[in-house]
């Protein structure tokens, strides 16, 4: 299998090759269709199997195929964010995506706890269509109303099992709350307690379920 029967757009072609990045990993195959596709999706897969790109690389290609209606007056809108429990996963995430969206027009931005507002408010106020966030720092900044979600269209939860175990899975439902219920989510967790299934319930709508 190669990126190039996932149907990956050229822009994002040329980034992967320069990664050196020459063929999907197993989680990549399964979910980069079904995300595509429009599907939610469930997938039970650790750090390390090429998770990152498996929910990013679909997500650059379905904003970068869609004309946004503000572009005429220069206004970006988020239309995906992605939840991650802790600093560094988002800082890993936020360089990938870089990355992978190179050569697109798409735009991304990191809202991380521990380092200065200001800097993260100068990339947010550039605007950004990708917002990568961990739930303390995002629900700060929606709380001061300097985030709008109304325009989110995906949601990804990266290692939910992790944010819950953080303490962050009031913020995260809270976070929830604030966009629009019609909406892509896109939910991982290694493990499944009781509270990740029933979040899961309440998110989810007929799932592809991927396990690595
Ligand atoms: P992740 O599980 O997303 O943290 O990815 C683990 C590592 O594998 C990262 O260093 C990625 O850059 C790399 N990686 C992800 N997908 C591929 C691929 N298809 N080919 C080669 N390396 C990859």
């Amino acid at each position: 299998m190669t990126f190039n029967e996932l149907n990956i757009m050229p822009a994002i072609l040329k980034a992967l090759t320069k990664e050196n990045y020459t063929s999907p990993t197993p989680i990549q195959e399964q979910s980069i269709p079904a995300v595509l596709a429009g599907r939610d999706l469930l997938g039970c897969a650790q750090t390390g199997t090429g998770k990152t790109a498996a929910f990013s690389v679909p997500i650059i290609q379905l904003l970068s195929e869609q004309t946004s209606p503000n572009k005429s007056n220069n206004v970006r809108r988020i239309r995906s964010l992605i939840l991650t429990p802790t600093r560094e996963l988002a800082i890993q995430i936020a360089d990938n995506i870089k990355a992978y969206s190179q050569y697109t027009d798409i735009r991304s931005a990191a809202i991380v706890g521990g380092v200065s507002q200001k800097v993260q408010e100068r990339a947010l106020n550039q605007g950004a269509d990708i917002l990568i966030a961990t739930p303390g720092r995002l629900i700060d900044l929606i709380n001061q109303k300097r985030v709008d979600l109304q325009y989110v269209q995906i949601l990804v939860l990266d290692e939910a099992d992790r944010m819950l175990d953080m303490g962050f899975i009031h913020d995260v439902k809270r976070i929830i709350a604030k966009m629009p219920t019609k909406k892509q989510t896109l939910f991982f967790s290694a493990t499944m307690p009781t509270e990740i299934s029933k979040l899961i319930k309440t998110l989810l709508v007929n799932p592809v379920k991927v396990e690595i």
